[in-house]
């Protein structure tokens, strides 16, 4: 009996060794608790700052709470930390950008955009006509307007409907949960959208966008007016460090192997004609919305983003620049920064 129990304990033992070499590493290097404080910190630093503004030629968005303020980070392996406002909804604007381009990645491969709109800078800002016209709609890319608007019309679908519903479906399982159009914001857009109309017609006269030009611009507008908190952000963010699976669903939301291609979109253009500023500053691919948002992926470690309305001249939200820059430095985000051997 006692040599039975001793063999059984020693299989157990066993077992315990094995099953902890199989374990993954931990997302992070840091504990719990040094995380969270890293998220508190950066909030309680910026909250009080009043620099920038919000976006007004979108006149919904004038109106939005300009004191809306909140951190969220997801790691790879499916933790959630928050700091501040994390239910306030505001419209996702820019940042669909990375999820449409993403889409047309899986249905048509990485080539149709390098082919089509490009994946170069434009150093303009992103409604920029000049941008268009200096390569005839080429050598730019799909976080800009024009080559953004150029990804939406080319996502297929038999209707506008059909269209839409693929795409709202897509953000939805990024996000992990159901997102909804705030029709305030998109009806406010599509009185004045009147700029992303002309680029619209303009990528249609360069042959980029193949039919129907302003029902694209109308789709894009309807996606930018996605409605979004910075948990469901950052859990976006997460799924594109996570290799395209959502770590908190455990849906494969996007080939592993596409995810590359939009990270390093997402590197050179995210935050328009600021990205390389951005990137030497955290060496993160990133996104920026002008409805206050930024998400930003840290591969294999964690995506994290922030809400704060108020823009500098660029367009990106300055407290979720500091804030997100701080966090990510806080945990060793920055891709490019090793440890030598
Ligand atoms: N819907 C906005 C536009 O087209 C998005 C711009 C942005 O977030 N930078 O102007």
């Amino acid at each position: 009996m006692t040599r039975y129990t001793r063999n059984a304990m020693g299989m157990a033992g066993l077992l315990a060794v094995a099953m902890l070499a199989m374990a993954v590493a931990p997302a992070l290097a840091q504990s719990p608790a040094e995380v969270d404080a890293a998220l508190k910190a950066a909030y309680a630093k910026y909250k009080d700052l009043k620099e920038g503004a919000n976006a007004d030629y979108i006149p919904a968005l004038a109106k939005v709470d300009p004191n809306i303020y909140g951190i969220a980070l997801v790691t790879v392996d499916g933790k959630v930390y928050t700091a501040g406002d994390v239910s306030s909804e505001v419209s996702i604007q820019s940042i669909s950008k990375v999820f449409t381009m993403a889409k047309v990645i899986e249905e048509q491969g990485t080539q149709a955009i390098t082919d089509n709109m490009g994946v170069d800078a434009t150093g303009q800002v992103f409604n920029s006509i000049v941008a268009v016209e200096q390569y005839r709609g080429a050598e730019m890319n799909a976080m800009v307007n024009p080559g953004a608007i150029t990804a939406t019309s080319m996502v297929k679908g038999a209707s506008r409907d059909e269209i839409w519903k693929k795409i709202l479906g897509f953000y939805s399982e990024f996000a992990g949960r159901q997102l909804t159009v705030n029709q305030e914001v998109y009806k406010s857009e599509a009185e004045t959208n009147q700029r992303n109309q002309a680029i619209s017609m303009l990528m249609y006269a360069y042959g980029h966008i193949k039919e129907n030009p302003l029902q694209a611009c109308d789709i894009y507008t309807e996606q930018c007016s996605v409605s979004v908190n910075a948990k469901d952000l950052a859990t976006m963010a997460a799924t594109l460090a996570n290799g395209g699976k959502n770590p908190v669903t455990g849906k494969q939301v996007m080939g592993t192997g596409n995810v590359p291609e939009v990270l390093a979109v997402m590197a050179t253009a995210g935050l328009y004609d600021d990205s390389g500023k951005w990137l030497y500053l955290t060496g993160l691919p990133a996104k920026s919305g002008v409805g206050g948002g930024i998400l930003a992926v840290s591969p294999g470690k964690f995506g994290i983003a922030v809400v704060a309305p108020p823009l500098d001249k660029a367009g990106n939200s300055v407290k979720a620049q500091k804030a997100i820059a701080d966090v990510s430095n806080a945990l060793g985000g920055n891709p490019y920064a090793v440890k030598p051997r």
